[in-house]
């Protein structure tokens, strides 16, 4: 059961099995050698009602804000190159977004299914509309945000109002893990029947972060059936043949263009920004069509490799297919 939660709602670390599971996609790669760009994620602004410690774009220019003339743009040039999903997300928090709920609208209009990832903090804004036609909601919480009831109760209002909404929640484990906080949110996922909830080591400060395996609490928090508890596994240093940066690539508030959400601390030296040396350049049309995929080389923290390897194994052309 936790194998098929964790198959479904993450993808950092792990064999890419709903790519493998995506026969539209496989077919486009084996009969045309096209990766389409199936799933986007899209910061549409900079803005955030946090400031977080761990936060991995705390560098990043903080009043930007994507014009959304031209992010429709750019999501009606992906949708023409195959996108069927988006994820809005940050830098930033989405729901800071002026035009959030008219870009929830434009997306159920071009028949594109909406994850969303805030912190939450802004929930209210989302209108009832939009509350119905976003496919998940994460919300982001973390040692450093006490539950806390006034905003707890804001998060259970939009659930009340929701309607088959997967809402999940992803907690930043810090160094010093607040056991008793951990232990309220995951209480609360239960009682409104979340589909899971997430918990991450602060990734900046990784090695600083206990395991939970290794205390009594921690094992009991993770025992719970709702708790994905996603280790992160050692990176490794990112190829030439970066193709998942054709399948799922990010979008920034400046409507610059990367390769994965790993991009911010992908780089030897970590700036806790999309870096200029890890963008793929701004004509997406050409990119896809000529399919350039980045070159992540450059690479000294890479959690996509299963992806990237599996993806160049779809590409190598082989004889004698029937003899599985
Ligand atoms: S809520 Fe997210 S975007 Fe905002 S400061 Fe925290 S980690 Fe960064
Ligand atoms: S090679 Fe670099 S750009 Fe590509 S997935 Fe890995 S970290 Fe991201």
């Amino acid at each position: 059961m936790k194998e098929e939660k964790f198959a479904s709602f993450t993808a950092a670390d792990q064999f890419p099995e709903k790519l493998a599971q995506d026969y539209s996609v496989i077919r486009s790669i084996k009969k045309y050698n096209n990766i389409p760009p199936v799933h986007i994620q899209v910061c549409p602004t900079n803005k955030c009602t946090r400031d977080c410690s761990f936060c991995s774009c705390s560098e990043r220019e903080k009043g930007i804000t994507l014009p959304f003339d031209k992010l429709k743009k750019i999501i009606n040039t992906f949708k023409s190159l195959g996108t069927k999903a988006i994820t809005i997300t940050g830098g930033g928090d989405p729901l800071c977004y002026p035009e959030i709920n008219e870009l929830i609208s434009f997306l159920v209009e071009k028949e594109i299914k909406i994850g969303l990832v805030t912190n939450g903090d802004l929930i209210s804004r989302l209108s009832i509309e939009s509350l119905s036609s976003i496919v998940w909601c994460r919300i982001s919480c973390s040692d450093e945000v006490n539950y806390n009831q006034k905003w707890i109760s804001q998060v259970k209002q939009a659930i009340d109002k929701s309607k088959n909404l997967d809402w999940s929640f992803s907690y930043v484990l810090s160094f010093n893990p607040n056991y008793e906080n951990i232990k309220k949110y995951v209480s609360f996922a239960n009682r409104n029947k979340f589909s899971h909830i997430r918990i991450v080591s602060d990734l900046l400060h990784h090695d600083a972060v206990p395991d939970l395996e290794d205390t009594e609490e921690g094992k009991k928090i993770i025992n719970n059936p709702l708790v994905l508890y996603q280790k992160r596994k050692t990176p490794v240093k990112g190829t030439k043949g970066c193709y998942i940066s054709l399948l799922k690539p990010v979008i920034d508030a400046s409507g610059n263009l990367f390769p994965c959400c790993g991009a911010q601390y992908a780089l030897k030296k970590q700036t806790r920004n999309f870096s200029s040396e890890m963008g793929m350049g701004l004509d997406i049309k050409h990119i896809w069509s000529n399919q350039i995929n980045f070159n992540g080389s450059v690479c000294e923290y890479c959690y996509y490799s299963d992806y990237n390897n599996f993806l160049s194994r779809l590409l190598i052309p082989l004889k004698h297919k029937e003899f599985i």
